[in-house]
């Protein structure tokens, strides 16, 4: 590519964080955000729930809570959150992957698929998998730092599993407001399993990339926000909780 050539945008693709992922980290799980208030800027996004209640997954606007038990619900507009990223979904192009792949070459046939890791982009991947694994986190009380609950993430392990992966892949120069890196949730076909992605063994996957440019950023107006104090460089524990 040419240094003045620019890449081809679907017009106003943006990605809407309802607070920085930051707060999160420190310990901040209740926010208070309605769930319809997130649904108003996507329909394709993952998350958590307000006392770090479960990974959540957004798919074609309908909403599901995968809690530590392993459970899958789907919720409604009332539920609250602390931290979510939506988009409005409008996949670009689509990559196909059918040839034995093991889950360290699976990460990086998906970083090479992005053109620049200077751009957030929204992925989206339907198929069957070798194996996964997912993780979700039991409910939690305000003010533990996210990397004290490391160890008592429930882990779930799938073989030959049909479903989606979604999620986002954000600048690793913005990991204060969003997870760096590719962070991917998983919902099964049959809506009874999912969590966040750990590790992946595809077998048959199409990978749906929307290249986003712009960022929507809400900062939140709880007392707990407006007194933290976010000196505190939050990077280690990011690495530690989300990879
Ligand atoms: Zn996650």
């Amino acid at each position: 590519m040419n240094h003045s050539d620019k890449i081809a945008l679907p017009p106003d693709s943006s990605i809407y964080l309802c607070a920085p992922v930051n707060a999160l980290v420190e310990g901040i799980y209740e926010e208070n955000i309605h769930l319809s208030e997130i649904l108003k800027h996507g329909d394709f996004g993952l998350g958590t729930f307000d006392d770090l209640d479960g990974e959540m997954i957004i798919l074609d606007g309908h909403c599901y809570q995968i809690n530590s038990a392993g459970k899958v619900l789907e919720v409604g507009e009332q539920v609250l959150t602390p931290f979510a990223a939506v988009t409005f979904y409008v996949a670009g192009d689509h990559y196909e992957l059918n040839e034995p792949t093991s889950a360290g070459q699976f990460m990086r046939w998906l970083n090479d698929l992005l053109p620049s890791p200077n751009l957030f982009y929204a992925i989206r991947i339907e198929g069957e998998f070798a194996h996964l694994k997912v993780r979700s986190v039991p409910k939690q009380a305000n003010y533990r730092p996210l990397s004290a609950i490391n160890n008592e993430q429930v882990v779930f392990e799938f073989d030959n599993i049909t479903g989606t992966l979604a999620g986002f892949f954000t600048p690793d120069f913005l990991s204060s407001l969003s997870v760096p890196g590719l962070h991917l949730h998983f919902l099964s076909a049959d809506r009874q399993h999912g969590g966040h992605l750990l590790e992946c063994v595809p077998r048959q996957i199409r990978a749906g990339i929307q290249l986003i440019n712009k960022m929507e950023l809400s900062l939140p107006l709880t007392s707990d926000y407006l007194r933290w104090d976010f000196h505190r460089n939050i990077r280690q524990d990011l690495d530690k909780v989300e990879k």
